[in-house]
């Protein structure tokens, strides 16, 4: 039985390297084309996965290449995929980035097969998400079927939702089944109305949170590392990152989330303060390499102090 169920999407990435962006209605030559595997829910399994957790995606993939490319690649990552649905009719979800080269980058998403993601297909999947030390939800599948998941998965162990991609107002009766928040300082701000989150005005935004009904809340500050407050003391704590030589930051978030999942559920006896102390370093780890899940270190390139 798994360690950690994820419900959540799968994109590939189609990456244009480009001088600069065009002007609408401009067709510029690009530089360089990559695919490469992605979406939030793919990624955080991934990580928590090379770390060596037994997981589980419950996800949606449509019936191109695409989706049968990255069921192979899930499959090669020792994923349990029983529970990833192909749909005819429509297409793998898409991520078309373009990056020039002074970093600025411009990302139109199509969801395509991860809008098929249903509340049915979590009630299918259920045997295998109860039976999970850890629930990892994100917001790029329907909201029914990420709600049906935290709803079935009450009382069996730590469920964790990632807010992001932002949103605006998010369902209340998300906020009050996860066990875990966590969101980024932007979409913290989004969500609290907050301008300029910094680590110093924390208290105040995870304030919001708990008057939002939130329970145990994470913000994650780039660099800067994370803070994190309980639903007991209430109180935000910072736990700093590594100082690293950043190269790419992409999937960051991702692999500080699954990274978390891991150590909630491989390493029960650790703080909350500890697991995402661990967690800043695997995800710092990742922004020392280019891309997303090519940038998520494995068990065997990290120190043994962090197991
Ligand atoms: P992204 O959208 O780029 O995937 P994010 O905005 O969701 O990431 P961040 O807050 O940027 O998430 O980063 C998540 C975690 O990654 C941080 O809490 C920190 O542990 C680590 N991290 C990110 N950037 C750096 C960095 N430059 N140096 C060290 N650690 C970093």
């Amino acid at each position: 039985m798994p360690d950690v169920a994820v419900v959540g999407s799968c994109m590939i990435d189609l990456i244009t390297y480009s001088s600069r962006l065009p002007k609408p209605g401009e067709t510029l030559l690009g530089l360089k084309f990559e695919k490469g595997f992605g979406g939030k829910g793919a990624n955080q399994c991934v990580t928590a996965a090379r770390l060596g957790a037994s997981t589980v995606l419950v996800s949606s993939l449509g019936s191109d290449s695409n989706g049968q490319e990255y069921l192979k690649k899930l499959e090669e990552e020792n994923i349990n995929t029983a529970h990833i649905k192909t749909q005819e009719n429509i297409h793998t979800g898409v991520a078309q980035i373009t990056v020039t080269s002074s970093g600025e980058n411009s990302i139109i998403i199509v969801q395509g097969s991860n809008l098929c993601l249903s509340g049915e297909n979590v009630i299918e999947a259920k045997k295998h998400i109860c039976s999970s030390k850890v629930l990892l939800c994100q917001f790029e599948v329907p909201l029914l079927a990420t709600l049906e998941a935290l709803r079935v998965y009450q009382g069996h162990g730590t469920s964790i939702v990632n807010g992001a991609p932002a949103v605006n107002n998010v369902d209340p009766d998300i906020l009050r089944l996860a066990d875990i928040f966590c969101v980024n300082e932007t979409e913290a701000e989004l969500m609290t109305g907050m301008k300029d989150l910094s680590i110093s005005t924390a208290q105040q935004a995870v304030d919001k949170f708990f008057s939002l009904g939130c329970n145990t809340i994470i913000i994650t500050f780039g660099a800067q590392g994370a803070i994190h407050a309980s639903s007991k003391n209430k109180t935000a704590i910072h736990t700093p990152s590594e100082t690293v030589k950043a190269v790419d930051t992409t999937g960051a978030g991702d692999a500080f989330l699954g990274a978390l999942a891991y150590y909630i559920s491989n390493h029960p006896g650790l703080s909350l303060q500890e697991c995402i102390k661990r967690s800043n370093k695997i995800a710092a780890q990742s922004v020392t390499k280019l891309g997303t899940q090519t940038s998520f270190p494995s068990r065997k390139e990290l120190p043994s102090e962090l197991f």
